[in-house]
């Protein structure tokens, strides 16, 4: 499963180091499986040795999926010391006692990778679904506490045949559900990009023409409910073919995403900004009348005129609903559009308010 993750190009370097984790797994699985059946070194010592290096791994694995550094030197040093130990204490019979100190050890590292998870992922998932993701870990952690003190109880660990047949398969259940959550925290990531990018415009950041449509849709609703009013503001850049045509398209990709910091930058945290074309821009201002939204524009328009980037903005205006209709978003639309239009023929870098509808039937 990792390598075809791995094979798709779904957090490559992590499922790449999730697979040799679980092959390491697998193997000291099967050793421990074999207990009694084959020399106690090799079932013990051999064993967990092969399960610290699945969990180094598996740590490295998380380390690289939370984008942190990986650092590996003091690694062999840990390795050694713990197979020094294990030795030890296999060489002294106290199979017991290695067994379930290396189930509380396993404990401890997923409580530790689960707090890096919690910790790490707080502003890619958000601080609620960071703890989420990272609980199903904080669980198989603690399942290794009641398992070390069974072991710590169990004499028949060395002798019977077999006898670590129940343990492999407690191992088993447990590795499955580590995987599984590992699984979790991929499918997290992997439908909060798609949102993001079925949301956003990818060249600046800013929303996209459909998330804003659905925004303004519930914007409307809640004003004919509620009451109230909101506005719209059609930003569009004048002679961006112009800019396109002299310092090239780079330097054309450049403005776009200046003009839609400077934008992004003016607005309150309610109100939202989409790239809706080209070079052309809406902002929603909810809770905004005319007057408020015309103060708004002018400002955006004199941000963008005193910006580095060299371009004057034209500006049309929409306030919804006016008094007397409840209009539709498409005629919303249209009476900014106009508004816009009229901006650009009298002769660009200004800001036009639309007219309501009954005015405008009776010019
Ligand atoms: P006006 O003042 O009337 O708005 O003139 P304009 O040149 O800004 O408008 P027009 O619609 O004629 O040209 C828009 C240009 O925007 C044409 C297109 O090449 C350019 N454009 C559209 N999308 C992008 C983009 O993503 N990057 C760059 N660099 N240019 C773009
Ligand atoms: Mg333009
Ligand atoms: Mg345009």
């Amino acid at each position: 499963m990792w390598l075809v993750l791995a094979w798709q190009r779904l957090a490559r370097r992590a499922s790449l180091v999730w697979s040799v984790t679980s092959l390491l797994i697998a193997m000291g699985i099967t050793l421990i499986a074999l207990r009694g059946q084959i020399h106690p070194w090799v079932s013990f010592v051999a064993a967990n040795t092969l399960m610290l290096l699945a969990f180094l791994m598996l740590r490295h694995g998380v380390l690289r999926f939370v984008r942190r550094p990986t650092n590996s030197r003091r690694l062999p040093w840990l390795v050694l010391v713990f197979l020094a130990t294990m030795t030890a204490l296999e060489r002294n019979g106290h199979h017991t006692l290695l067994a379930s100190s290396c189930a509380l050890l396993w404990g401890v590292i997923l409580l530790h990778l689960a707090w890096i998870i919690a910790r790490d992922l707080r502003i890619e998932f958000s601080p609620w679904l960071a703890r989420v993701c990272a609980l199903p870990l904080v669980g198989v952690a603690l399942s290794f506490a009641p398992r070390a003190l069974v072991l710590a109880n169990d004499d028949s660990l060395q002798v019977s045949p077999g006898g670590g047949l129940a343990g492999a398969l407690v191992m088993c259940a447990t590795m499955l559900a580590l995987n599984l959550s590992l699984v979790g925290l991929m499918v997290a990531r992997i439908v909060l990009r798609l949102r993001h990018h079925s949301d956003h415009d990818p060249l600046t950041g800013l929303l996209n023409r459909r998330s804003m449509q659905t925004r303004m849709t519930s914007e409307t609703t809640r004003v004919a409910r509620y009451g109230g009013q909101f506005a719209l503001l059609s930003i569009d850049i004048d002679h961006f073919k112009h800019v396109n045509d002299t310092r090239g398209h780079p330097a054309g990709d450049r403005v776009l995403c200046e003009v839609a910091s400077t934008l992004r930058q003016l607005v309150r945290q309610v109100d939202s900004v989409a790239r809706v074309g080209g070079e052309e821009f809406w902002v929603l201002l909810p809770a905004t009348d005319a007057q408020g939204a015309m103060h708004m524009a002018q400002r955006m328009r004199m941000a963008v005129r005193e910006g580095p980037q060299g371009v004057t903005v034209s500006i049309g205006v929409a306030t919804a609903p006016v008094p007397t209709s409840l209009e539709t978003v498409e005629a919303l639309l249209h009476r900014l559009d106009d508004a816009l239009y009229r901006a650009k023929r009298e002769g660009r870098d200004r800001v036009i308010l639309a007219p309501a509808p009954q005015e405008e039937a009776t010019v």
